[in-house]
């Protein structure tokens, strides 16, 4: 028998109901003869409302002591998972990130793990006790608490499974990774299954069923991780299939996936934003003076395009970006204007980003043609495009997101059957 972490999110403990629930989940893997750890998000809306206080205590904090206070949302539910399990006659015990210890960088509020030491966890495991772990958190080189940034406790889950040696199920409030949103098109599949780099593109593409890093850190470490639902019956009988593939969607290495499409799934995101530069300077040099200072200020650019200069002496240039970072980037740029040298900047807010990912397309032509068919048909404008080995992205008007994302999941055959 294996060794299992168990990942809950926020609102699969959002009550002791619910915690009883997962209790459930637990009890039958351990009675399927798992050595059991569970790793725990705080209460849903718990940690809003602890970074909230922060806030009210003072606009501006020390990132130590906001640590100390948004980390007890994860204690709590460790504390409560662990008594409801004893209840259930379940030996269990919770673990904060320090005990064990999780230890991290020292960038509170936003830290990396550096190393786990699994030795006491797995001694208890074998002795069959389950340890119910809090996500999100670490111990600094300070010996400060420290937490990983929102939605890091996906993130512990797969960090905590590599240092066990242990497979990782993500339990959560969907059933798994589909090949589009369901809210916007009725006839999306879940996958069975999907490889860490289809995924890692899905997730910082938009798709939030795992936070990027955790993926990256199962792509590394080769963790074998599933996506579930903490909502089906935790004594709905075992659908582990022959296959290997189980109720819910494993994300595992490409060449586990015998059934491929070309495209496995259509992604979105309305966090975009746009900037044009208008008759920039044709010269070595002015990307660099523009892209610089950008980075210089934290601020992420995604696609970029620059146009041919029709007179040699001037172009255009273009970039995305996220949303909330459209004002300072706006700033940054106008305080470069009299060393750069551009006419004027332009932006829009009301811009999307749609994507089609699929290893597939590594072997495929044509993927990019059949996209920019589709939406044309559509009589939907492509303001940029940018592509990967495995994904293409378009920049559309923000109206056509649904219109777009339906026509793309038919024209790649993904529709339910
Ligand atoms: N509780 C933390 C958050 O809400 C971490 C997590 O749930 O993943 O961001
Ligand atoms: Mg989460």
């Amino acid at each position: 028998m294996g060794r299992l972490v168990m990942k809950f999110g926020g609102t699969s403990v959002a009550d002791i109901d619910r915690i009883r629930n997962v209790a459930r989940h637990v009890e039958r893997e351990v009675k399927a003869g798992n050595h059991v750890a569970v790793v725990v998000s705080a209460m849903a809306g718990t940690t809003n409302q602890l970074v909230e206080w922060c806030r009210q205590a003072a606009a501006i904090h020390d990132a130590r002591e906001y640590d100390a206070v948004v980390s007890t949302g994860e204690q709590i539910t460790a504390g409560l998972l662990a008594i409801v399990l004893q209840d259930m006659g379940i030996p269990a015990r919770s673990w904060a990130g320090w005990q064990i210890p999780i230890e991290t960088d020292g960038v509170h509020g936003a830290a990396r793990m550096t190393r786990i030491n699994g030795a006491e966890i797995v001694k208890r495991m074998e002795q069959g006790q389950v340890a119910v772990i809090t996500g999100f958190q670490g111990i600094g080189p300070d010996k400060r608490i420290s937490t990983l940034g929102r939605g890091g406790s996906d993130t512990s889950a797969v960090a905590i499974a590599a240092a066990l040696d242990a497979a990782c199920d993500i339990y959560t409030d969907v059933d798994g990774v589909y090949t589009a949103d369901p809210r916007i098109v009725t006839g999306a599949q879940k996958l069975d299954r999907i490889a860490y780099e289809e995924m890692l593109e899905q997730a910082s593409l938009g798709a939030k069923v795992l936070q990027t890093r955790s993926v990256e850190l199962a792509m590394v470490y080769k963790v074998p991780l599933q996506v579930r639902s903490s909502f089906e019956a935790p004594d709905s009988p075992h659908q582990n299939k022959p296959d290997g593939t189980g109720p819910g969607t494993i994300v595992c290495d490409e060449d586990k996936i015998v059934e491929q499409h070309v495209v496995s799934g259509i992604a979105y995101s309305r966090d975009e934003a746009k900037v044009s530069i208008r008759r920039v300077k044709d010269q070595p040099g002015v990307s660099a003076a523009i892209f610089g200072p950008l980075a210089e200020n934290e601020i992420n650019v995604d696609m970029i395009v620059q146009n041919v200069s029709p007179d040699g002496a001037f172009t255009d240039i273009t970039f995305t970006l996220a949303r909330k970072d459209l004002r300072k980037a706006i700033e940054v740029i106008n305080g470069l204007k009299e060393k750069v040298g551009f006419q004027d900047v332009v932006h829009a807010a009301d811009v999307a980003k749609v994507s089609v990912v699929g290893i597939g397309m590594r072997s495929h032509a044509g993927v990019a043609a059949r996209m920019f068919k589709s939406l044309a048909d559509k009589g939907i404008n492509i303001q940029a495009i940018t592509t990967s080995e495995i994904k293409v992205s378009v920049l559309i008007d923000e109206a056509y997101t649904e219109l777009a994302v339906r026509a793309l999941h038919q024209a790649y055959g993904l529709d339910k059957k």
